[in-house]
């Protein structure tokens, strides 16, 4: 067997940028998280590249949670936190009710039911029966961020999938989707 040596391999993933480091004196496989989405992963030094590779696949689910722990905690996000005040809350859910049903009657989307929601994780979603999920929070966003996702997901009353066609109709609603999206990121549910 050849004699193994320290040697760092970075992985580029779509979520972060992964370095792989086999080390003496490492006795088991570690890992750590760092702003900017970058992970260290840390291996003994008798491990093959290979193998630490494999096993960074494997655990990619938990080293994607990682890194996305990593970047909410980062100032370079700005955190949306829900309503406290009731009345903001219902103000919040009218307006976004209301601009929904605008935004479907003059790009000519229909949908089955539209419910606002409270929640910390997504912006919108919706479903195969046509109904249309926002997160409350939305309505404190940019008008031109909140317009964006409500037209992503009434492009989805159409076509479920992200593909291309979703694209295509999403740029034929509202031109700029690509700057938006990347402007989207910028923000975080809490
Ligand atoms: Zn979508």
């Amino acid at each position: 067997m050849p004699k193994r040596i320290n040697a760092t391999k970075r992985l580029e993933k779509d979520f972060a940028v992964i370095e792989l480091c086999r080390r003496r004196g490492v006795r088991r496989v570690s890992f750590s998280a760092r702003p900017g989405r970058r992970v260290r992963m840390t291996f003994p030094v008798r491990m093959s590249m290979a193998e630490c590779e494999r096993v960074a696949l494997e655990i990619e689910p938990k080293l994607r949670k990682a890194v996305d722990m990593v970047e909410r905690e980062t100032d370079s996000h700005i955190r949306v936190s829900g309503f406290d005040d009731r009345r903001e809350a219902l103000k919040a859910a009218e307006y976004l009710r209301k601009r929904t049903a605008e935004l479907a009657e003059r790009h000519r989307f229909t949908y089955s039911r539209i419910f606002i929601r409270n929640q910390r994780s997504r912006w919108g979603s919706c479903s195969s029966a046509g109904n249309i999920n926002l997160n409350i929070r939305l309505a404190k966003l940019p008008v031109e961020l909140s317009d964006y996702v409500i037209l992503h997901e009434l492009v989805h009353t159409i076509e479920p999938n992200h593909g291309p066609k979703f694209h295509e109709l999403l740029a034929s609603v509202y031109k700029d989707s690509p700057r938006l999206r990347a402007e989207l990121r910028g923000y975080i549910p809490v």
